[in-house]
């Protein structure tokens, strides 16, 4: 072989990409970027299925080792919450707010991210001081939801109305809510012994929905209170073309109105006609034991009996199985408490009402789910499981 001169720049390249691969470690930037999509996938596939743990573990490496994944440290922030970790959630969020590299968009999104914390943690003063930060930005109509939250849950129904008023779109009204929130101030008022406040408020509820069946009645009660019974009677029966539904809420309360004008059998014969109109209306109690008290026991029986042949339902049974038990001669006694008590087993959910959003149950009546929240997700007959 022979020597060429060109040879002799191959020693200086040699040894200058030796001197690179010392110190720069080929293997180690490929793994290096094998490594956050591997991980980032192993923590993914624990998210999926169910493994929060596992998935925090993962993140948690990742993040120490590549501190500056903004992303990254989002989600374990939003995991630490969904985890209820809430302090380590709101030490992610603050530590992503110290960066002073952060864009405007993502200083934000920390901001309702820590906000979030701060509201799951029941730390409501410094929730709401965050998100109203967020008014002018993308965040705000989302902002704006949490703080009718907040705003609900501290019972502010003030703010809770100016918030709904914003939110109001083609998709959500709000029109339920903001009158229902006027339906809470005028309660306050009551309590307060503020009626002239009490009225304004459930007219403004009833200017916001007319179909408000809450301030109706609120109205017959304002009224009664102060002695108006025929007020009251008015108010109570501009419910039958609201909601008819919800008349036996005013039963009682309009019997007794009636009374104190001294037209107890006008009442009578009212809340009978309501039954014969509607003989699905949850009032049967009500009316059997206004006929019992003023004529006597035999023409409720025969009532109740009519009303059955009319509209079996098993309320009705167990009101006529009641009467027959006092009735029956001692011998035939035993045999009709068994009926009885094996028929008020089997139906006990009959003396519940429903939430129809959540399936909710409970023996009294809520405007609001105590479970979901919602407003007037209340069916207004006890046993009624779907509207
Ligand atoms: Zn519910």
């Amino acid at each position: 072989m022979e020597f060429e001169a060109w040879w002799l720049i191959l020693f200086p390249l040699c040894f200058g990409l030796g001197w690179l691969a010392a110190r720069v470690d080929i293997r180690h930037i490929l793994s290096d970027s094998k490594l956050l999509p591997r991980q980032y996938f192993e923590g993914l596939n624990h998210l999926l299925n169910d493994r929060t743990d596992k998935a925090v573990e993962v993140f948690v490496d990742l993040a120490r080792n590549h501190d500056e994944t903004i992303e990254l440290q989002f989600a374990l922030g939003h995991l630490f919450r969904r985890k209820g970790e809430i302090e380590r959630a709101i030490r992610m969020h603050q530590k992503l707010l110290e960066r002073p590299e952060l864009r405007q968009f993502e200083r934000q999104s920390a901001q309702f991210e820590l906000a979030s914390d701060f509201m799951k943690a029941g730390l409501f003063d410094r929730a709401e001081e965050l998100f109203a930060k967020l008014d002018d930005t993308e965040f705000a109509r989302a902002a704006r939801r949490h703080l009718l939250d907040i705003y609900q849950q501290e019972k502010e129904w003030h703010k809770a109305i100016e918030t709904a008023q914003q939110l109001r779109d083609t998709s959500h009204t709000y029109q339920h809510e903001i009158a229902e929130f006027h339906c809470e101030l005028a309660v306050t008022a009551m309590t307060r012994s503020q009626p002239a406040e009490a009225r304004q408020y459930l007219q403004q509820a009833l200017a916001e929905h007319r179909k408000c069946v809450r301030a109706n009645l609120l109205l017959g009660e304002l009224a009664a209170g102060q002695g108006d019974h025929a007020g009251a009677i008015e108010a109570w029966l501009r419910i039958e073309s609201q909601d008819h539904r919800f008349l036996p809420f005013a039963a009682r309360q309009l019997l007794d109105a009636y009374d104190k004008l001294g037209r107890a059998d006008e009442g009578t014969a009212l809340l009978k006609g309501f039954m014969t109109s509607y003989p699905e209306l949850d009032m049967l109690d009500v009316v059997l034991e206004r006929i019992a008290a003023t004529e006597n026991a035999d023409v409720a029986f025969d009532w109740l009996r009519e009303q059955l042949r009319r509209n079996p339902n098993m309320p009705g049974l167990i009101k006529l199985l009641e009467a027959q038990a006092q009735a029956a001669p001692p011998e035939r006694r035993a045999e009709i408490d068994t009926m009885l008590r094996l028929t008020q087993e089997a139906t006990r959910g009959l003396s519940m009402y429903h939430c129809s959003s959540c399936g909710f149950k409970a023996r009294q009546y809520f405007w609001r789910c105590p479970a979901c929240n919602d407003w007037e997700c209340f069916l207004p007959a006890r046993g009624q499981t779907r509207a």
